[in-house]
C-alpha cells in the first residue's frame, strides 16, 4: 500500500510511522555522538552498557520492574529484530505459538522461520472495541503450546490489555509453564489516561516473560531502528545467543542518543501522548463524518473502521477503491489475520501532521460525504 500511494501521489494513512521527528535534543545528541566518536564502530555486541542500564532505568522508573542491566537487557535493531531472536531462540519445529489476531505480520513470518506452528486466536469487537477472547485462548493451549505472544498497546486495533485480563492471561501461562513474549513497542503511546501494564509486573510473571520495547516509537524516530528486550537473564541469554548472529550489532551513535531519550522527563512523555490522541481524535472525527464507524483506540497510531455502513463488505475493496478514487491509502485489516475476523475493517494512521489528516479527511469526504 505504501509503495502503491507514494505511485499514485496518495496521502498515505496506511503504513504507521510518523511524518515529524521525534525531540530536536535527541538528534542533536545523535549529532554530537558521531562527531565525538562515540558508536561509528561496532558497540558491545549485547548493546551500548549505557543504553542497557537507560532501558534498565525506564523499567523501573515506569514500572518499578528490577531488571538487571547487565544480564537482563539486549538492544537489537529495532524492537523486530530481538522479537524475531526471541522467536528463533525459544521456538523449535513443531512448537505452537499462540498470537492474538489480528496480529503484527511479523510474528508470523518469525514463527515461520523457526517451524514452529502458529495458532491465532481471534479478538472480538464487544462494544465498538477488539476484546481478547479468554475463552478462545483458553482452548487455544495444548501441550505443544511453548510461547504466547501478546501486543499491548494492539497493532492494528489500537486496544490494550487490562489489567484483569492480563491476569487472567497470566494464570493460564503459570497453569501450563509458558513463556510470554510481550511485544510492548507502543508502551508510551496510550490515551485518556489509560495506564499500561507490562504483564511481566504481574505476581511471579517475570521468570516467563521477555517484554519488547522500541525507541521508534517512544521518541518519533522509526528509522533509527533501535529496540530491547528485557528480562530474566535465562531468557535474555537465549535472546543474545540468536540476535548476535543476525545483525550482530547496529545503530552505534544512535544508541548514545537513546540512552539520553529514555530518561527524558515526564512531560515529554505526558506531552507526546496528549498531541497523538489529539490527532486520533482529529482523525477519529473526520472518519465519522464521513459514516465509518470507527473503533475505541486506547493506544498506538492506529485505528480501525469498519467499512460496511459504506456499503463495502471487505476492507481489501473499501482500500482499493479509496486509494484510486479519494487518493487515501490505508490498510486492510485482514492483512493482519489468519481467519474472516479482519474482513470488513480497515486500519488508519493518525501520527500525522494535522494539514495531511486535514487533507485526507476532506478527500474522504468528497469521495464519501454523504453516504453513511
Ligand atoms: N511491534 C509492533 C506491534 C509494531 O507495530 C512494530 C512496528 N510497526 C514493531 C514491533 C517494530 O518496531 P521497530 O521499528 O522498533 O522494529
Amino acid at each position: 500500500m505504501s509503495a502503491r500511494a507514494t505511485a499514485l501521489g496518495a496521502i498515505n494513512l496506511g503504513q504507521g510511522f510518523p511524518d515529524t521527528d521525534g525531540p530536536s535534543e535527541i538528534l542533536e545528541a545523535a549529532v554530537a555522538a558521531i562527531r565525538a566518536g562515540r558508536g561509528n564502530q561496532y558497540p558491545p555486541v549485547h548493546g551500548l552498557p549505557e543504553l542497557r542500564q537507560a532501558v534498565a532505568a525506564h523499567q523501573q522508573r515506569f514500572y518499578r520492574l528490577d531488571v538487571d542491566p547487565v544480564d537482563g537487557v539486549v538492544i537489537g535493531t529495532g524492537a523486530s529484530e530481538t522479537l524475531v531472536a526471541a522467536v528463533l531462540a525459544l521456538v523449535d519445529g513443531g512448537d505452537e505459538v499462540i498470537v492474538i489476531e489480528p496480529y503484527f505480520d511479523l510474528y508470523a513470518a518469525a514463527i515461520d522461520l523457526a517451524r514452529g506452528v502458529r495458532v491465532a486466536v481471534p479478538m472480538t469487537m464487544v462494544d465498538s472495541e477488539f476484546r481478547l477472547d479468554l475463552d478462545a485462548l483458553r482452548d487455544a493451549i495444548s501441550n505443544k503450546t511453548r510461547l504466547v505472544v501478546i501486543n499491548s498497546p494492539h497493532n492494528p486495533t489500537g486496544s490494550m490489555l487490562s489489567i484483569e485480563e492480563l491476569s487472567a492471561i497470566a494464570a493460564l501461562v503459570l497453569e501450563h509453564d509458558l513463556i510470554v513474549l510481550a511485544d510492548e513497542a507502543y508502551e508510551h503511546l496510550t490515551f485518556d489516561d489509560r495506564i499500561h501494564h507490562p504483564i511481566a509486573t504481574l505476581p511471579d510473571m517475570w521468570e516467563h516473560t521477555i517484554t519488547v520495547g522500541s525507541a521508534g516509537k517512544a521518541f518519533s524516530l522509526t528509522g533509527w531502528k533501535v529496540g530491547w528486550a528485557s528480562g530474566p537473564p535465562d531468557l535474555i541469554a537465549a535472546v543474545r545467543t540468536v540476535r548476535q548472529h543476525l545483525s550482530y550489532v547496529s545503530s552505534g551513535p544512535f544508541q548514545w542518543a537513546i540512552a539520553d531519550a529514555l530518561g527524558l522527563p515526564d512531560s515529554y512523555f505526558e506531552g507526546f501522548a496528549a498531541d497523538l490522541q489529539r490527532r486520533r481524535d482529529q482523525l477519529v472525527g473526520g472518519l465519522t463524518n464521513c459514516g465509518l464507524s470507527a473503533s475505541k483506540t486506547a493506544g498506538t497510531y492506529f485505528v480501525v473502521t469498519d467499512v460496511r455502513p459504506l456499503g463495502f463488505s471487505t476492507g481489501a475493496d473499501f482500500c482499493e477503491h479509496t486509494l484510486i478514487e479519494a487518493g487515501v491509502a490505508a490498510i486492510p485489516v485482514h492483512a493482519f489475520c489468519d481467519s474472516v475476523v479482519g474482513d470488513p475493517y480497515v486500519r488508519w494512521t493518525f501520527c500525522k501532521r494535522d494539514e495531511v489528516l486535514d487533507e485526507a479527511i476532506a478527500r474522504l469526504n468528497t469521495t464519501y460525504g454523504g453516504l453513511g
